[in-house]
């Protein structure tokens, strides 16, 4: 039971080829419209009190959202194997998406956008590992090497987990040590990933994850995102899209709105 369920998380975020993604392209234009609209201003309880959350001028801050538009478009690309130095993986994947085809990088990219206007607000200089929602790539360890060349004081890669449906809630996850790269990075990792955890849970009431990890925290070895980075990092799996509960929050953009807020919170205390 726990393997099959680990098999179907794995599965849902980190392959391509479901049959949902070829649905991909449509549901990216309509949520990059969606987010040009002014509603997260009007929403936001923050933007009155942007400078008592603590001022973060100076900081860099480097935020992946995952997955990209145009990926489903281009297997012969994103399905290319890159070096994350303990194996090889695809060079990126299409990602998962609600069971009524909302999908998964739409989703990333709108939280991140969000996120970044108010990490820009606080004085952070924030750098995208993608320019937009309907490009391919970049591959996972290039989107390490952005935070790398930035130096980094704080990576976040946003994510939606593709789990069976009945679990539900979201997990950080944190690097495992892979040996001669990425060990200075292991502990300062672990610190934003309780910020974040707490941040976020805080923020919007959503659950620790109830089929992985421990108190929203998981480990891994197998993201190139973790593997390849030289500076503080941590994915964040905001619910799972398969769940019912969890895909409404996902796909309303308050709840957007809340988890943007929930991890600018995340890396001010991180950063604070
Ligand atoms: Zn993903």
């Amino acid at each position: 039971m726990g393997m099959a369920v680990l098999a179907g998380a794995l599965t849902g975020c980190g392959s391509g080829g479901s049959p949902s993604a070829s649905a991909a392209p449509p549901t990216a234009t309509s949520a990059a419209s969606r987010t040009g609209q002014p509603s997260p201003e009007d929403s936001s309880p923050s933007h009155g009190s942007k400078g008592s959350q603590g001022s973060l001028a100076g900081k860099v801050i480097v935020v992946d959202p995952g997955h990209n538009g145009g990926n489903a478009a281009h297997p012969e690309i994103i399905n290319k194997k890159v070096d994350v130095y303990n194996g090889r993986k695809a060079c990126n994947t299409t990602g998962t998406s609600t069971d009524d085809n909302y999908s998964e990088h739409a989703f990333t990219w709108d939280v991140a956008t969000r996120l970044v206007k108010i990490l820009r607000a606080k004085g952070a200089k924030v750098v995208l590992t993608r320019p937009n929602d309907t490009g391919v790539g970049p591959c996972v360890d290039e989107r390490a090497r952005i935070g790398n060349r930035a130096h980094a004081d704080a990576v976040l890669a946003i994510h939606g987990d593709g789990a069976p449906a009945k679990g539900h809630g979201f997990h950080i996850i944190e690097p495992a040590p892979i040996k001669g790269h990425n060990e200075s990075i292991i502990a300062p990792s672990r610190r934003l990933g309780g910020d974040m955890r707490d941040a976020f849970h805080q923020g919007t009431g959503i659950p620790y994850s109830t089929y992985l990890g421990k108190n929203g925290i998981d480990v891994r070895s197998d993201l190139g995102g973790l593997n390849v980075s030289t500076r503080p990092a941590v994915f964040i799996e905001c619910g799972n899209m398969r769940n019912p509960g969890d895909a409404a929050k996902m796909k309303s953009p308050q709840g957007r709105q809340k988890m943007a807020e929930a991890l600018a919170n995340g890396f001010a205390k991180y950063l604070g």
